[in-house]
């Protein structure tokens, strides 16, 4: 399916009026697809799976920020630490220190997000917030972050439930731009957190309204999936 060049435009302009990043979501789009997304200007695209994200990174534009939206293995790690722009997914201790091992590799500095679950959904991936506030304080309080000098977090990823109740969702985008700001830790500049990945095709309006920074939208630009 081709990528609607005019919706693109629509959403661009109103993702630039309140200063928000779109990563542009395709996963199962073909190279072709991303191709004619990156010739209209877009520069941000998240894919969720590691093996399709490195056989498309390698077909296409070196200037491409690729990011990594979906569940990451830490045994999977090491093959998108080459080039992987930012990580949203992050969801443990482990995992953190893998991509910290794996970019000093690279002689990389690699951004992630820690992703937190407000979402009614038992399978969504992330950490509660008892979880979340567990490894803030390990990282900063602790000053383990000291040690994990190839990683930088800047933010927090978040899901909505899939849900028609626009009630709940909004709650949901309330609850983890709450935490972000509860958790930030703004003690010491350079890890200040400045990211907010939330909103999604569907509700990526509410999302906005709500205080996100960057949203990660696939089917709206490149037809369903
Ligand atoms: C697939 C996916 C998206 C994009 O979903 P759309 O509904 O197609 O916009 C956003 N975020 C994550 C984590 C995803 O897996």
């Amino acid at each position: 399916m081709p990528v609607n060049a005019q919706q693109y435009q629509s959403v661009i302009s109103e993702l630039t009026k309140h200063h928000v990043t779109l990563v542009a979501v395709s996963k199962t789009k073909s190279v072709l697809d991303i191709r004619e997304m990156y010739e209209l200007g877009q520069r941000d695209f998240g894919e969720n799976y590691v093996q399709e994200l490195v056989e498309k990174q390698a077909l296409l534009p070196n200037d491409i920020r690729w990011h990594f939206i979906g569940h990451l293995q830490s045994n999977k790690v090491k093959y998108i630490a080459p080039f992987v722009h930012l990580i949203h997914g992050v969801d443990s201790l482990r995992l953190l220190k893998e991509i910290n091992k794996q970019a000093a590799r690279h002689g990389r500095v690699i951004d992630c997000l820690l992703q937190v679950h407000v979402a009614q959904e038992a399978t969504k991936f992330g950490l509660d917030e008892a979880e979340l506030s567990g490894v803030v304080h390990t990282l900063y309080a602790s000053g383990e972050i000291q040690e994990l000098k190839n990683i930088h977090i800047t933010g927090l990823m978040g899901m909505a439930s899939f849900s028609d109740h626009q009630e709940t969702i909004r709650n949901e985008f309330k609850k983890l731009k709450a935490l972000f700001c509860q958790n930030n830790p703004s003690s010491s500049s350079r890890e200040l957190w400045t990211v907010l990945s939330m909103g999604m095709s569907s509700d990526y309006k509410t999302a906005i309204e709500e205080g996100s920074t960057m949203v990660r939208i696939g089917s709206l630009l490149f037809g369903a999936r």
